[in-house]
């Protein structure tokens, strides 16, 4: 790849940010059209993160993605951001718009598009979801937006039954429930659900043996998707296709997420594959 005067600057701010895949996926896709652009990783602390979105303006890189901690505090530096974005408080995507920045999150879109690539159309499904944290918030607007019905277990039971509020206040109509996270009250709601999504850490490296439910609730016919990408298989991914299930790790999430940012700053169709190839090797690369 070669760094030319006109080559348009893309990037992520995060802290830590070294663990990114990103650079790599996106650095790919570049490669692969050809195109003018190099992604960047931008180690951003919380107090440098106002001058950080400044620097966005003032040196016209093109677009930046956010992740933790910075999801929600960049909203206030922003010039612009998606009712979506606004309802959930979190922007993962910064596009640069001849000097105005707008913020928009590809993550629940992300999540949605992957997982209809996979398995087809899920309007108005029942969705089982474990946790109740950002990437919960995420999903769960993304999937009532689509008229799916929500039950959300959480260890903390509060935080879900906050999660339930919010998504009543914007989808009036919608249905959405709260049960505890144990293993019998999964076992009474799974029997109606068609997809179970994991959005708690458990499970993620270096927990690997962790799983967020008990797996012999799993059964066939069910869709699990668990948000955890590292390790690249889970155990409840391991589990569900073990029951005859069908699974997804979040590396697809990952992949369709960055693949929607990809093509609002270059306006191009991302190359999903090789993508999705390049993170499955920097992931299998790591020790
Ligand atoms: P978060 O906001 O910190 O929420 C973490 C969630 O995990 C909370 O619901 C928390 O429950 C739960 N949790 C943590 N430890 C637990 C345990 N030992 N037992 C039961 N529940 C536990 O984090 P997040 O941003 O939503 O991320 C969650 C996971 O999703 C991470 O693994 C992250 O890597 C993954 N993720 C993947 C993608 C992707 O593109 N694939 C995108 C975003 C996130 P409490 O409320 O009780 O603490």
């Amino acid at each position: 790849m070669n760094v030319l005067g006109s080559t348009r600057v893309l990037g992520v701010f995060g802290h830590p940010i070294g663990h990114s895949l990103s650079p790599v996926m996106h650095n790919a896709a570049i490669r692969a059209l050809n195109i003018d652009y190099i992604y960047v990783p931008f180690h951003v602390t919380p107090e440098n993160l106002r001058q950080a979105v400044e620097g966005v303006r003032a040196m016209e890189i093109a677009g930046v993605n956010v992740t933790i901690p910075h999801k929600e505090h960049v909203i206030g530096y922003l010039d612009e951001v998606s009712r979506y974005s606004m309802q959930i408080r979190s922007v993962n995507t910064i596009t640069n718009v001849n000097g105005r920045l707008k913020g928009d999150t590809t993550d629940g879109p992300g999540f949605l598009r992957s997982a209809e690539a996979e398995w087809g159309k899920l309007d108005g499904c029942k969705a089982l979801i474990l946790g109740a944290g950002g990437s919960a918030k995420a999903v769960t607007f993304a999937l009532a937006e689509i008229g799916c019905r929500i039950v959300v277990a959480n260890r903390t039971r509060e935080r879900a039954e906050e999660l339930a509020g919010c998504l009543r206040q914007v989808f009036k109509a919608g249905e959405f429930r709260v049960i505890e996270l144990n293993g019998q009250a999964l076992s009474e709601e799974l029997s109606g659900v068609d997809m179970v999504v994991n959005t708690t850490s458990v499970g993620m490296y270096p927990d690997a043996d962790g799983i967020p439910m008990p797996p012999e609730l799993l059964r066939p016919n069910l869709l699990v998707y668990d948000l955890v990408y590292n390790p690249a298989r889970t155990r409840l991914v391991t589990e569900a296709e073990v029951r005859g299930a069908k699974a997804l790790t979040g590396l697809k999430m990952l992949v369709y997420q960055g693949a929607l940012s990809f093509e609002r700053w270059t306006g191009l169709q991302a190359p999903i594959d090789v993508m999705e190839q390049a993170a499955r090797e920097e992931l299998g690369n790591r020790p």
